[in-house]
């Protein structure tokens, strides 16, 4: 499973840091990072809630 965010489409609302810090972190102005774009198994369901959860669908889950 690999994840991305699409920087136009984010508004840095964190909502993923919270659901899923091991993929997801902010950058110095709030906005999502991803980590690692390649999911580690053990993180793939808050992941995947993260990705459900984004108020803007900025984050896309590919497998
Ligand atoms: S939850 Fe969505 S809009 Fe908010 S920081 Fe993460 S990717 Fe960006």
């Amino acid at each position: 499973m690999k994840v991305r965010i699409d920087k136009d489409t984010c508004q840095g609302h964190g909502q993923c840091v919270m659901l899923c810090p091991a993929v997801f972190d902010d950058d110095e102005e709030g906005f999502g990072v991803v980590k690692s774009e390649q999911v580690p198994e053990e993180a793939e369901n808050a992941c995947e809630r993260a990705e459900a959860n984004c108020p803007e669908q900025a984050i896309q889950i590919t497998r």
